[in-house]
């Protein structure tokens, strides 16, 4: 027989308390008794429009408008953004995406921006 051999690290872990509620709402109702469980579940309704559009938005930079100031950069709470390689017409550095995936739509840049040079769409 093989032992099974754990991480004092990992042991040291605690279940997160949603697997639990979880885990025990199911050994309940294996047992066959009725209950209402609020532990995790898929909702039974459709994702909101309002949520789906959200999420499929991209961001936009309008080069020509940028004059690469960096505010957008710095407000941005997950990186999104780098300002180092690309240089618009006017001979501004100005920002790339990077990270489009980290965005999560919060449009601190898009608000920031003093010229309209960048929108969530
Ligand atoms: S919407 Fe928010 S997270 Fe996305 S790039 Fe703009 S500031 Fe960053
Ligand atoms: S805040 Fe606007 S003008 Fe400034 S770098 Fe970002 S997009 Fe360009």
């Amino acid at each position: 027989m093989t032992k099974k051999v754990i991480s004092k690290s990992v042991a040291s872990i605690s279940p997160s308390a949603t697997e639990e509620t979880s885990f025990l709402a199911n050994k309940l109702k294996s047992q066959g008794i009725d209950i209402i469980s609020f532990a995790q579940g898929e909702p039974d309704f459709d994702t909101p429009d309002n949520i789906k559009r959200v999420s499929n938005m991209s961001i936009y930079i309008d080069e020509k408008i940028c004059k690469g100031c960096g505010l957008c950069v710095q407000i941005c709470p997950n990186n999104v953004f780098q300002m180092r390689n690309k240089v618009n017409d006017k001979g501004f550095i100005i920002p790339e995406v990077i990270n489009e995936n980290k965005c999560i739509k919060c449009k601190l840049c898009e608000l920031t921006c003093p010229d309209l040079a960048i929108f969530l769409e």
